[in-house]
């Protein structure tokens, strides 16, 4: 049986299927890609031909541009397409919304290229679906036991109950544009929150996107329009906004960060968060070992965040786990 690294390698573009003759999530352009969500450091603009879900090509188009690649090919999640020898499907990876799952078979072995995932629900997004494989590609943003993020629900009750607490405050929710805001506002209206949800206006364009793809997010309205203060109100903007000026238009704010990075407290205090917000788009520790257990995988490769904590328990395990150092991972938005 050949080996898996003679049929997925690493080039200085990322991981390589050489039998299709195409990257997944290349991280400069490339002839042939396969990309598994929109988040900027999987999907980069500038490749030839460009393969995933239709939710991923749009948001693509949205954020790099109509002309980010020469051409977009649509593949829906579950349906098999025949590249040479090589069978591709695309499966829900949980992450944000159009989130794959790569599954790959060549020569009677599967492999499943995760992409980011979690297996938390989500509103907004397709839940995770366990693939069962021979070699799985694993993220590992949160992969050190200390990550573990508990209930989003929680969270967003401890967000309700300080709006509730100080109603002559704004309530500023830093969170990234992409999935993260949207999620957010989601779970705000699960929670029964019926007031109009602000946003700065760089979460505009990416939201109205989720709106023309189906989702229903109630009354939402641009702090631009809104004047000043907006006391009492839930207000999100991107991280980068929390501390700059723009901010100072607000009544008194209460800072908080959405982000599996707030579990730790050092993160927080650094960015001056006064309500840090466990609410994360990544798989925490053992959601990884759990999933990881689950695919049947013996052999596992794992991609960006703490990769030696996992490849270590992993082989404790019993499987062959090792590293793969990919190029412009380093630090996972989330
Ligand atoms: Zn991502
Ligand atoms: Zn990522």
């Amino acid at each position: 049986m050949i080996a898996f690294h003679e049929w997925l390698q690493l080039t200085d573009a990322g991981l390589y299927c050489a039998p299709g003759d195409f990257h997944i999530d290349p991280s400069r352009p490339v002839a042939r890609a396969v990309i598994t969500h929109g988040h900027s450091d999987h999907a980069r603009p500038g490749h030839g031909a460009v393969l995933a879900t239709p939710e991923t090509i749009s948001i693509m188009k949205v954020r790099l541009g109509e002309d980010s690649a020469d051409q977009f090919q649509a593949l829906d999640y579950g349906v098999a397409l025949q590249h040479g020898d090589v069978t591709i499907r695309l499966h829900p990876a949980g992450h944000i919304l159009g989130s794959a799952q790569v599954e790959l078979n060549f020569r009677g072995q599967r492999a499943v290229i995760s992409g980011d995932y979690k297996r938390s629900s989500d509103p907004t997004c397709k839940g995770f679906e366990l693939v069962p494989c021979d070699l799985f590609v694993t993220e590992a943003t949160f992969g050190l036991p200390v990550f573990r993020h508990g209930r989003d629900m929680e969270e967003i009750g401890r967000l309700l109950d300080s709006q509730r607490t100080f109603p002559d405050r704004a309530h500023l929710v830093g969170c990234y544009a992409l999935g993260k805001c949207q999620r957010l506002i989601a779970l705000l209206r699960q929670a029964g929150y019926d007031r109009p949800i602000y946003l700065h206006g760089a979460l505009k364009s990416m939201t109205d996107l989720f709106l023309a793809l189906g989702q229903n997010f109630g009354e939402l309205a641009l702090v631009s329009e809104a004047g000043r203060g907006l006391a009492g109100e839930i207000v999100l903007c991107p991280p980068s906004a929390l501390k700059d000026r723009w901010s100072r238009r607000l009544a008194d704010p209460v800072t908080a960060f959405a982000s599996g990075w707030m579990r730790v407290r050092g993160r927080a205090r650094q960015r001056g968060v006064e309500l840090p917000l466990v609410i994360s788009d990544h798989a925490d520790w053992p959601q990884l070992i759990d999933t990881i257990a689950e695919t049947g995988a013996e052999e596992i490769w794992v991609t960006h965040g703490r990769e030696d904590a996992l490849v270590y328990q992993l082989t404790r395990m019993g499987k062959r786990a090792r590293a793969l150092a990919l190029l412009g991972r380093e630090d996972e938005e989330d």
